[in-house]
């Protein structure tokens, strides 16, 4: 063929490669049922290849996460810990050591409101099942919630409890941590415009294409009311609510956030969101305000930067921090 006639055909099929690729640019979305909840990632390529490569990646990453610390996996890492920790120190990898010390230190940010050693009476519960621990059971194994007994070694790798009976469980700060790994994973991949949700806790990445990302905050009372629509770029948003995982008795609302100090369902709201620059914070954060209350919630998140919240109180009223609420004249 001559040069020139094959030039032409060249050019003609990179133009048409140029034009299937800007053809083809679209949101891709996938959800998968993962660590107990739904796995939900969104991004904009212009390459279905690059796009379900971003996706399985995020995906694997989720499984790999659950496999390490689900408390329901008698051969996860944090059932190893759970069983052996409190006979000696037990070597631990680097990423579970520094999630748990991230767990400790948003403790004493929230003056033990948030305590992964919760679960050495949460373990107790069974949301699904209907179960509970009586007063008894409670007042024998509340002595062994308590953050300080968990003793990270940074150099040797290691965690020891301090005292018989304790348990801890990282279900307050892993999915926010999960989602914020998706979004990073997403971001090698190249991708600009994403979402990676778990359940309650979501990391977008830029915003929707020239406008923001919408994330409703629903009434806890009925799943097809939004009491609320935040515009979010570039960001993360976690809500806790007591609608996830419970039941009722006589009642009285059993769920899965316990307050540290009784053993109980925290009780005094039905929901809190929080937004902010990082997903394993708000995911923290989330879970804490709903122990500490409208009152004592509201102050700290007014006292950190970058970080605002919804709370719906146990009268179902909207409650936000000072960046939610408009300027005073
Ligand atoms: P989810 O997204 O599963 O609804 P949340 O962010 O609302 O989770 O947090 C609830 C989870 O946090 C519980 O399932 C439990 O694993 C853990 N948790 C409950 N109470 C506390 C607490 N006081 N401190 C730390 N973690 C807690
Ligand atoms: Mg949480």
């Amino acid at each position: 063929m001559e040069r020139a006639v094959v030039l032409r055909r060249f050019l003609m099929f990179a133009g048409c490669l140029l034009w299937s690729v800007v053809a083809t640019a679209e949101w891709y979305t996938n959800e998968q049922a993962i660590m107990g909840t739904v796995i939900r990632t969104e991004l904009w390529s212009d390459d279905p290849l690059t796009a379900a490569e971003a996706i399985r990646l995020v995906n694997e990453e989720m499984h790999r996460i659950d496999r390490s610390m689900s408390t329901y996996k008698p051969d996860s890492e944090i059932s190893r810990i759970n069983r052996d920790a409190a006979k000696n120190p037990v070597t631990i990898s680097a990423e579970l050591l520094e999630l748990i010390a991230r767990g400790i230190e948003m403790s004493r940010l929230t003056h033990g409101a948030f305590d992964i050693t919760y679960a050495s009476v949460g373990q107790l519960y069974d949301f699904r099942a209907g179960v509970r621990p009586d007063e008894k059971q409670i007042a024998a194994t509340l002595p062994a919630i308590n953050y300080r007994f968990v003793e990270l070694d940074l150099v040797e790798r290691t965690v020891f409890f301090a005292r018989q009976g304790v348990r801890i469980d990282l279900g307050g700060i892993a999915k926010g941590y999960a989602v914020e790994r998706g979004a990073g994973i997403l971001r090698a991949q190249g991708i600009a415009h994403g979402l990676v949700s778990a359940g309650g806790d979501s990391r977008v990445l830029g915003d929707r294409r020239g406008a923001p990302w919408i994330v409703g905050v629903r009434d806890p009372r009925n799943s097809d009311r939004v009491v609320a629509r935040l515009p979010l770029i570039d960001e993360a948003i976690s809500t806790s609510g007591d609608y996830e995982r419970f039941f009722e008795e006589d009642g009285v609302r059993y769920h899965h956030i316990i307050s540290p100090a009784t053993g109980h369902s925290a009780s005094e709201v039905r929901s809190v969101t929080i937004i902010g620059p990082d997903a394993t914070m708000t995911d923290g954060l989330a879970t804490s305000v709903f122990v500490m209350g409208v009152d004592n919630g509201l102050q700290l998140i007014d006292s950190l930067d970058d970080f605002e919240a919804v709370i719906v109180d146990q009268h179902g009223r909207l409650h936000r921090s000072g960046g939610f609420l408009p300027p005073k004249k």
